[in-house]
């Protein structure tokens, strides 16, 4: 069976919003347009309380795109972005919510960040993506989302390591740093994961 992760389409990552990836709306109908060609379809909600620590409002002095580190982490100072229950924090009203069977959310501790949808950035607690799908029997995993170079690739990540086998659907998933993005793709393709396009699927 083929499963359809879909990673952060929300309105503060679409142009217009407090941390916007340009052009990033493009991949909306092609994500649209495949999620009825999968068994199953699940989402992940960037969803931070105002106080995280990853909004560089809550730090006086700091501005946004500063690097700082937390813990031993390295951690990129944001935008104010995805706070819960927020218009921001909202799947675009452009993306089909029909097909998607669950939405895990993440960022939601105050102290550390959460780029990928299955752990936080310190692998310290599970958002549940991960033994869900393996509830599901899912197997190979289909992501796609925003941004492609951030959350999406950190998604790949911990699937590679969680026993997936990843593909990652380019054209479904705009980096903020395109240059960032190509390096990361490579590392994607290095650790046995499938980098293609939407046509075809
Ligand atoms: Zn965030």
């Amino acid at each position: 069976m083929r499963t359809l992760v879909i990673v952060d389409v929300q309105n503060d990552f679409l142009p217009g919003g407090s941390l916007p990836v340009p052009g990033s709306d493009a991949i909306i109908p092609v994500i649209n347009g495949l999620m009825r060609r999968f068994d199953l379809v699940v989402a992940a909600q960037d969803w931070h309380p105002q106080s995280h620590r990853s909004f560089a409002s809550n730090h006086p002095g700091r501005k946004p795109f500063e690097e700082t580190e937390f813990h031993g982490l390295a951690q990129t100072l944001w935008p104010d972005h995805c706070v819960q229950g927020s218009h921001g924090a909202q799947f675009s009203s452009a993306l089909d919510p029909g097909p998607i069977e669950a939405i895990f959310r993440k960022g939601t501790d105050p102290q550390i960040d959460s780029y990928s949808a299955f752990f936080d950035n310190g692998h310290r607690k599970a958002t549940g993506l991960a033994a869900y799908l393996r509830g599901r029997g899912a197997k190979d995993l289909y992501l796609c989302g925003l941004a492609g170079d951030i959350c999406v690739y950190f998604t790949a990540l911990d699937a590679i390591e969680e026993g997936f086998d990843v593909h990652f659907i380019v054209d479904a998933a705009t980096p903020l740093d395109p240059a960032a993005h190509a390096t990361r793709l490579q590392a994607l393709r290095d650790r046995g994961a499938i980098v293609l396009e939407s046509r075809g699927l």
